[in-house]
Order: C-alpha cells, then structure tokens, then sequence
C-alpha cells in the first residue's frame, strides 16, 4: 500500500477526525497508487493517522475511510460500517417503519462519497468520489445484506464524480423493475419517486420532518410553496386543511410528477391545489403587482452556493427571494425558508434573512430553526456535513 505524506501541522485536522485531505496538505505519495486505491495517511515525521481513499484528481486529494490505522479496508470494512448506519435508523423512532429513508450519509456516516437511499423495497445508491466508486461491488452486496432488498439502482450521475476523473454511471447493480417510478408513502401522503430521472436519487426525503411541519401549520391557511419540484410541501399543507396551496417551480416534469402525485392521494382535496410553471424570481414580483398575499410560505430554492466562494452571488439570491416572499405575507404569516448551500453557514444565512426583513420594514421572529431529518446526520467532527438550514418565522 503506497503511503501518503502530510506537510507539518497538517496532520491536525485528522486528529480532529476530519476526513478530508486537501492538496495543500499532500507533501508526498510514497509508493504507486491509482485513483480509488487505499493508501497510508503518516504525518511528516511518519506517525500514522489514518487509512484513505486516493483521489489524484481532485482538491480533495484523500478521503479518510478510518482513523484506525490497523483497520483493513476490505468488503468486510463496507458491511461493518453499512450495518452500523443501517442500525442507527432503526434505533430512532422517527425513522424505524419510514419508507422512504437515507441510509447512508457519505462522511456523517463515515463513508465518504457513498449515498444511500431506500425506498420501499429498492435502494438507489449514489457514488460520488473515486474510493467509493472502486468499492462498488462490496458496498451493494452490503447494502443488500443489511435491508434485504430485493433491488438496488446506482445513480452515480452527479456533477462532481467529474472532479474525480469519473464518468457517469447508472443501472441496477442488483434486481430490477419494469417501471420508472416507485411510490412511497411519508407522513400519510403518497408521493412518486423518479429514482431513474429525478434530482438525487429522486427525491428529497431530508425534508421529511419539516413537511410534517407544514401539515401542523397549515390549517385554514392560504399557503405559497416556491420551488415545489413534486410537491411535497404542497401535498403535505393540503393533508394539513389548507384553504388553498399554490405551487410554483421552473420545471415542467417537476410540476407534472407533482399533479401525479396529487392524483395518488384521493383523500386531499385537489380544487384546492394550484401549479404554476414560474421563476420564483420573477413571479414574487407579479404577484407582489397584482396584490396578493398568503399566510404561509415556503422557499426551498435549489443550492445556490457550492462553495464559499459563491457565498456572495449567493446572498444576493437568498436576500431576494426571501424579501419578495416576505412582501407577500399577510399581518401574522408565517415564513419557512431554506438554504441547502454548503457555502451558506446559518450564521450567515440567519443574516441575510434579517435583512430580507429589514428592508420590507417588517419584524420577523425565530419560531423554530429547521434542519435536515435524522437519517442526514451531521458528525460534529465534519460540520461540512450541514448543509441544510432553515428558519420558521413569524412576521408582524
Ligand atoms: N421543496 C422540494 C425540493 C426543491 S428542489 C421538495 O420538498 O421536494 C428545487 C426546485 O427548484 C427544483 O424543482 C427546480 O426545478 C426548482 N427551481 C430552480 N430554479 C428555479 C427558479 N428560478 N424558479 C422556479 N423554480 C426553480
């Protein structure tokens, strides 16, 4: 195994159990390793940290799989630590009979660039960095051993598999079905799942929880939802006895996935519910024009931010979004808005919506602040890992 030294001091980030190894703190790789292969993390001095993942490609040049420098990174390696994250659900309420749920959570459940998705009886598996691209094999047959599923799809699509020197990659790995769609039932409300075609690994189950949320809060209400996608705020503020939800989202399959969704669902009340295919930018603006105003909105934008270094564009379409929403609310309405940029702490994001608030001349109060569900852990030695951030609040 080919040995990766770190420069001085650069080995502190891994005793504070980080498991990313940036280039700058790559002074040399002793021995022959291709992309994917495990190698030795030392310090300068040649004291051992960790076993990682070799990434030559990327800006992340190693990935830490353990901190255990005698554990073997082996197919018995995946099992062990896919049963680990697989028990950790099962052990919380919330989670135990969920249909729909995130098993794996890449570094928070310390399997780097692994993602791991159940729905019903198929698990849709998403590979991101070159380590867990070369562990393919073992980390289905795990996954298979520790659900008993009888399907498993890969959707290694992502973007960043690029940064990694990796193509894309889908189809089953495990099993098969017919059809496209799989549907799922979270907090009583059906909901399709485009595992093949959908964002993801076809949809967004870290809003669980807030969705059930919505439901509580909608009653009687009059309830906007931008950025919709297949409508899971929507459905789940109808469930809720809203008065009416209007729906908007850029994507025309989006929109339509989300009326099949509806349809799925007899027990709400369909004359209720309004689409509309609209930029949220602009549409804030026309509805502003033509007077309306809601009780509650909801703003789950996509990311605008990967990295810090977009923390400014990015503020600038958060402030945006979340001052045209506030124009909107009537006397007492509620607003429940995201950010799922990894480039936007809460701090930050806590900021710019303050001065959302400020320059509507209205006052907004903390109700709750909104994170993702329990299946999308955050290990506190990795807060890169929080990525999904919101804030409930109440306006004057
Ligand atoms: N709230 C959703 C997830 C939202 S994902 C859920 O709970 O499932 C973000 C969505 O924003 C995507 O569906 C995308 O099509 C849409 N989108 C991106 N930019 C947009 C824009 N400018 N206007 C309207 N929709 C947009």
């Amino acid at each position: 195994m080919a040995t990766l030294i770190l420069h001085p001091g650069k080995e502190k980030s891994v005793l504070r159990r980080h498991p990313w190894l940036f280039s700058g703190a790559v002074a040399q790789l002793d021995g022959r390793a291709r992309s994917g292969d495990t190698v030795d993390v030392v310090a300068h001095d040649g004291r051992p940290l960790a076993r990682a993942a070799w990434s030559p490609a990327s800006q992340i040049r190693a990935r830490v799989w353990s901190f255990d420098v005698a554990e073997t990174i082996d197919h018995a390696f995946f099992k062990r630590r896919i049963a680990a994250a697989v028990a950790r659900r099962a052990a919380l309420p919330e989670l135990a009979g969920q249909q729909g749920l995130r098993l794996v959570h890449a570094e928070s459940d310390g399997l780097p660039g692994v993602i791991a998705d159940r729905y019903g009886d198929t698990v849709v598996v998403q590979l991101t960095t070159a380590g867990a691209d070369k562990w393919r094999a073992a980390i289905a047959d795990s996954l298979q051993k520790a659900t008993g599923c009888a399907r498993i799809y890969e959707r290694s699509d992502v973007e960043v598999r690029k940064l990694e020197g990796l193509e894309a990659v889908t189809g089953w790995l495990h099993g098969e079905v017919a059809g496209e769609e799989l549907v799922i039932e979270e907090n009583g409300v059906r909901m399709a799942v485009d595992y093949a075609g959908g964002h993801k690994t076809g949809f967004y189950l870290d809003q669980r929880e807030n969705r059930r949320r919505v439901a509580e809060l909608a009653r009687a209400r009059r309830v906007l939802n931008c950025f919709c996608y297949t409508g899971g705020f929507s459905l789940q503020a109808l469930a809720g006895g809203a008065r009416e939800v209007v729906s908007m989202d850029s994507s025309a399959p989006a929109l339509a996935t989300a009326q099949r969704n509806l349809a799925l669902n007899p027990q709400l009340n369909k004359s209720r519910a309004l689409w509309r295919e609209a930029d949220v930018f602009a549409e804030l603006r026309n509805l502003r024009a033509s007077g309306e105003n809601y009780d509650l909105i909801i703003l789950d934008p996509p990311k605008f931010a990967h990295t810090a270094a977009h923390a400014d564009r990015a503020a600038r379409a958060y402030k945006d979004i979340n001052l045209g929403a506030m124009r909107l609310l009537a006397p007492g309405g509620l607003l429940m808005t995201y950010s799922c940029s990894g480039g936007v702490n809460a701090e930050l994001f806590q900021k710019i919506v303050a001065g959302a608030a400020l320059d509507v001349g209205r006052t907004a109060r903390i109700v709750q602040r909104l994170q993702g569900a329990a299946d999308h852990p955050v290990d506190l030695a990795f807060p890169e890992g929080e990525y999904l951030k919101g804030l409930l609040l109440q306006l004057d």
